[in-house]
């Protein structure tokens, strides 16, 4: 596996994704820069990839100093809100607004969620998401009685959960969000962070709208899962991949304290539950030992061969088709979103 030790000098390198028919959406003409890690601030990388999941050029590397995995160079941060804000829904859902399906999808997917989110709650807590796509799970938790919140910077998806669902949702950047500090007894965002170029101030914000006894709920795709192809794990809108201790070592340097942290049941999400920081005299570690080394031979052991040994590639497809069976016979009996969110309210309250 190549590797490249970058100096600091060396990160002012323009470098061009111009090729990445992505990146192309997402830059237009600008052209990125390779970046020192946002974690550590370290520029000693090991190359870890060259191509995204479709083939086309994405460069991935590995932190040597704390072993986070990221996306480097990458499109500016104007680039990113632009792609975030008009056209990230459409270029992976090819929808402006969210279809029905998607909505069901989503709810669906809320609904798995509870298993985790409810256990954090105490009745008619308030909850704020960020990155609430189409509202689903704030629609969901307004049903069970929480007093819900929401951010979405995508115009579309945001602007339906706010209009057609009634859901209290900003339809911004978290940045220029207008949350009262202090005000939220738990605050999630589901596969977000790892959208964002600056993962430490976003969840700095977001601690900042919590209570002091507050908690946040972090999930984000596993950077060691086992449970997808290896080619198909970089992905143009993840900057950053994560690992408990990177996930952990950003909400620390963010303010916070590590609560607990999990995994989905095939190993391909991880969850992260942080507190307000109680010690504030203890200073996060700038480096975490080892993990650089345990996180490359993850990468070198998860290989091809390996992956089609296991059960996962072969079952992988029939769970889908059987999903898409109940999906297509529960769609047929409704025709609008707030029905769809309504039956499945219906099934939370019943679990
Ligand atoms: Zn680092």
């Amino acid at each position: 596996m190549p590797k490249k030790n970058l100096r600091r000098e060396s990160c002012k390198k323009t470098l061009s994704h111009s090729h990445n028919p992505h990146f192309m959406s997402v830059t237009h003409h600008h052209t990125t820069e390779l970046t020192p890690c946002e974690l550590c601030q370290s520029s000693t990388f090991t190359i870890l990839a060259d191509k995204d999941r479709d083939g086309a050029p994405l460069q991935t590397v590995l932190c040597q100093d704390c072993g986070l995995v990221f996306t480097n160079p990458r499109p500016s941060d104007e680039a990113l809100r632009d792609f975030y804000r008009e056209s990230y829904r459409q270029e992976y859902k090819n929808a402006v607004k969210p279809k029905l399906k998607h909505v069901y999808r989503a709810g669906s997917v809320a609904l798995d969620r509870l298993d985790y989110l409810i256990p954090l709650l105490k009745p008619g807590n308030s909850i704020l998401d960020l990155g609430s796509g189409g509202g689903e799970m704030l629609f969901i938790l307004r049903g069970l009685g929480y007093n819900v919140e929401g951010i979405e910077p995508n115009v579309g998806y945001g602007s339906a959960a706010r209009d057609l669902l009634g859901l209290p949702v900003q339809v911004t950047h978290y940045s220029e969000a207008k949350v009262e500090p202090g005000s939220q007894d738990v605050v999630t965002a589901f596969h977000v962070v790892e959208h964002l170029p600056h993962p430490i101030e976003a969840l700095a914000t977001m601690a900042s709208w919590m209570r002091d006894d507050g908690l946040m709920l972090i999930e984000v795709p596993h950077a060691l899962s086992r449970c997808q192809w290896p080619q198909s794990r970089y992905h143009i809108g993840h900057l950053h991949h994560f690992s408990s201790s990177t996930l952990t070592l950003a909400g620390q340097k963010a303010g916070l304290e590590h609560v607990d942290s999990f995994t989905s049941q095939d190993g391909g999400n991880l969850m992260v539950i942080f507190r307000k920081k109680r010690d504030t005299t203890a200073a996060p570690a700038a480096i975490i030992p080892g993990h650089s080394q345990r996180v490359l031979r993850h990468y070198q052991k998860h290989t091809n061969l390996r992956h089609a040994l296991t059960p996962l590639p072969y079952i992988r497809p029939l769970e889908k088709a059987a999903k898409g069976l109940i999906e297509k016979t529960t769609l047929l009996k409704f025709d609008n979103a707030h029905d769809v969110l309504d039956h499945l309210v219906k099934k939370a309250k019943a679990i």
